[in-house]
């Protein structure tokens, strides 16, 4: 008898550079959770930023996945292509009267108090009509006045006060494009998605998203944040920090070292194993309760010195580690 519902989870990279140590974290930890779990796992490519993205970006990531033994089910969702949708569900929220026009300017918000990921708290200028005279820029949400939480699989519970930390948020941008966190929202709903596993410099966006699915009627699914890998002075890996890219024709080794990052113990054979040998081991013996329980951890500690991680079974040692990057879109 099926009791549990089904697992579906994602990965769900920007295409803004190769992949890196870093997104081979959250794509290996999602793909082996979904897995281990039985699960059927997706993929999504994040291009709603559009300027930042490129084809070929996108391409070279499919290629890295593919060299690196990822399979996925399913067609690959590329956002970019769902506009009309979005913008379907931006005006069931009109209807509904969930949301506003905004005519501020960034030069205009730039005195308001920075929230967690650095964006400006929005101080309501536009809440109850657009000042006159103005024109409306942007669509934002209301939000209220209840803290929202969530028990975070591996980072524990969470609580955000919107009002006071977000301010109503943007979900159309001033640009024209759809923001990330309306995107997300309906795309993993779309999905189905049951399980989001992700980096941790999302934590602070989850709010955002539980409280805009809970306006539209939808679901929440389950979190689990994996700690966020950075370089020596903190930043996440990027194509702009100059993370290099995975090598495709040897990967094992990278994945090996990533899977140690994830807290699991591979044995050190596993390194120079087998693409399907490491796969198997990995999923066998996944266990997301050793993932460690923060938001970031130094990538070069598990790139080159994976044992001085693998030793440290303390998991109250990394709770102190650093904050996270301020990158507002999946890696
Ligand atoms: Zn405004």
């Amino acid at each position: 008898m099926m009791t549990e519902k089904e697992y579906v989870g994602r990965f769900a990279p920007s295409p803004t550079g190769p992949l890196h140590f870093g997104s081979l974290v959250a794509a290996l930890g999602s793909c082996v959770d979904a897995r281990a779990r039985g699960g059927r796992w997706l993929l999504r490519m994040e291009d709603i930023d559009e300027p930042r993205c490129s084809s070929s970006a996108a391409d070279d990531i499919l290629r890295a996945l593919v060299a690196c033994g990822f399979e996925w089910d399913g067609p690959v969702m590329v956002q970019s292509r769902r506009k009309d949708r979005y913008r379907e569900i931006l005006e069931e929220l009109k209807r509904a009267g969930h949301v506003y026009p905004c005519a501020c300017t960034r030069r205009e918000l730039a005195d308001s108090t920075l929230a967690p990921d650095g964006a400006p708290i929005y101080p309501g200028t536009c809440r109850s009509g657009l000042p006159v005279g103005t024109l409306p820029r942007a669509w934002r949400l209301r939000v209220d006045e209840t803290p929202v939480c969530f028990d975070d699989e591996i980072q524990g519970r969470y609580c955000q006060h919107l009002a006071q930390e977000i301010g109503d948020f943007v979900l159309l941008r001033a640009d024209g494009h759809f923001a990330y966190q309306l995107a997300v929202v309906v795309d993993d709903t779309d999905l189905g998605v049951s399980h989001v596993v992700r980096g941790a410099d999302l934590l602070d966006s989850t709010p955002r998203q539980i409280f805009l699915q809970r306006r539209l009627g939808l679901p929440t699914p389950a979190y689990a944040h994996l700690p966020v890998a950075v370089n020596a002075v903190g930043e996440k890996l990027s194509k702009q920090t100059r993370a290099v890219a995975i090598d495709s024709a040897e990967p094992v080794p990278a994945m090996f070292d990533a899977l140690t990052f994830l807290g699991q113990r591979p044995p050190p054979d596993l390194r120079r194993s087998t693409m399907a040998d490491f796969w198997a081991w990995a999923i066998a013996n996944w266990d997301i309760a050793k993932v460690p329980r923060a938001r970031t951890l130094p990538a070069s500690a598990a790139v080159f010195a994976p044992a001085a991680i693998a030793g440290n079974a303390d998991r109250q040692a990394h709770d102190t580690v650093g904050q996270p990057a301020g990158g507002a879109q999946e890696q």
